[in-house]
């Protein structure tokens, strides 16, 4: 249908371009950390982690004006120190060594550390990691000091690196080092992950403690990647019961799923207590993901994360897999939305760059809903729903913390330290992020 008055692109600029909702009585201070440096790398062409997705999503969060409903920050970059609070030191001296063009210098540690397809070598690939894992920390450290309430970092949830390797497109563990940091102030950590994959670096690295309680949903049939994951997985010695696995099957919908997920989390959060939740929002949980084989819309997804931000707890919020690039950006677009409490127009704004990348619909919601058959029955979903329920009657309620288990400190750094890192990385950035609105050739295609 033809429209008889249709607005010119000035007047459609003007519009505004979202709704402040009123009626919660939670009106978080929210937090957005991005360094615009991250989107620059490149795992490879053929790879399906694109880092571009986060220069899409900021765009989206710009052209929607969400800054005005927001704290921004440009991170830091991690220093190693941090880093290896959680992770071995030679396997991150290998990484910072590495390049491309020394590959064959380090044949025996190609193997040892796991390098090949899904986590190859690539220009900048410490850099890379040290920024995403550094925007983690800052958005940590503002939730510390109280400074947020929700904070806000797209570009992190790595959540299958691992101690001493990396896996899964994940070099380093900003979920891990973010928790431990989190440890040093908080007696309970609640993290949730809700990509498509099972969270089994963090898992692993918490699986003995009661302080920290994880809960994954994901696809399983013990093939999958990781390949873990499964019922009954549920932590080891002190840590028992406090690992929670929710192993799904392809073509989960928008209602199972989200029933599912409130009933679990309802009864974890009031059972736990959390005083801090780490939030993981995988985007490859989508309908339609290019690794993907669920069925989940937009909508459903974010409101499991609304949900969560319901109970009004100091909230770190991640993000992780995602492989269709343009719904992964629409997906935290959305999120950041939810977080910052305003509705979104549906339709995306017309100064929106690359808005052609979101054609035919041009919308923040195209239906991703219906592309696989549920293969979770009614049934299957109940059985799961109640081995989690008598899992959970195991636990005795919260654990008082005996704070001389916390983790050692971070090494801090002094003021004039991070100001000169500061320094640093501002320089740094300030040369790549000229290139920033030019996506390579190629890049946008699918
Ligand atoms: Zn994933």
């Amino acid at each position: 249908m033809t429209e008889t008055f249709s607005n010119d692109f000035k007047t459609e600029v003007l519009q505004p371009k979202y709704e402040q909702n009123f009626g919660a009585s939670y009106q978080p201070h929210v937090s957005y950390h991005y360094n615009p440096a991250v989107s620059q790398y490149h795992y490879g062409v053929r790879h399906p982690m694109k880092p571009f997705r986060l220069m899409l999503t900021d765009h989206l969060v710009i052209a929607y004006k969400l800054y005005e409903k927001m704290d921004l920050y440009t991170p830091r970059a991690a220093t190693k120190e941090e880093i290896l609070e959680f992770h071995s030191e030679d396997y991150i001296d290998f990484l910072q060594r590495v390049t491309p063009e020394t590959l064959n210098k380090f044949s025996s540690e190609l193997k040892r550390f796991n390098i090949g397809d899904d986590c190859p070598v690539f220009d900048g690939v410490y850099d890379y990691s040290s920024i995403y894992a550094g925007a983690s920390l800052d958005a940590t450290e503002k939730l510390l000091s109280g400074a947020s309430d929700i904070a806000i970092n797209w570009s992190g949830g790595l959540h299958h690196a691992k101690k001493y390797e990396p896996s899964g497109f994940c070099y380093v563990n900003d979920i891990v080092l973010s928790i431990l940091n989190l440890l040093r102030y908080h007696p309970r950590v609640l993290y949730i992950d809700i990509d498509l994959h099972h969270g089994d670096g963090v898992q692993e690295a918490f699986n003995t403690t009661d302080r920290v309680m994880t809960v994954s949903f994901h696809k399983y049939n013990g093939l999958f990647f990781p390949g873990t994951g499964y019922l009954d997985e549920n932590g080891i010695g002190k840590g028992k019961n406090y690992a929670i696995n929710v192993p799904l099957n392809d073509g989960i919908d928008d209602d199972s799923y989200i029933r599912l997920f409130k009933s679990v989390m309802d009864p974890v959060i009031t059972t736990f207590k959390p005083t801090v939740i780490v939030q993981q929002c995988g985007a490859d949980s989508l309908g339609g993901d290019r690794l993907g084989c669920f069925n989940l819309n937009i909508r459903a997804h974010g409101e499991c994360v609304k949900f969560i931000k319901s109970f009004g707890i100091p909230m770190l919020v991640v993000g992780g897999g995602g492989y269709t690039p343009r719904n992964v950006s629409r997906l935290w677009c959305y999120e950041t939305s939810i977080m910052t409490d305003v509705t979104l127009e549906s339709k995306l704004p017309m100064e929106l760059p690359f808005r052609n990348f979101f054609n035919p619909d041009c919308s923040l919601h195209p239906n991703l809903g219906d592309k696989l058959d549920n293969k979770n029955s009614r049934k299957y979903l109940d059985n799961v729903r109640i081995k989690i329920l008598e899992q959970l009657r195991n636990l005795n309620g919260a654990p008082s913390v005996q704070m001389n288990e916390i983790p050692p400190d971070f090494k801090k750094l002094t003021a004039e330290e991070a100001a000169e890192l500061d320094a640093l990385n501002n320089e740094e950035r300030d040369s790549m992020v000229d290139a920033k609105d030019e996506a390579r050739p190629g890049e946008l295609v699918e």
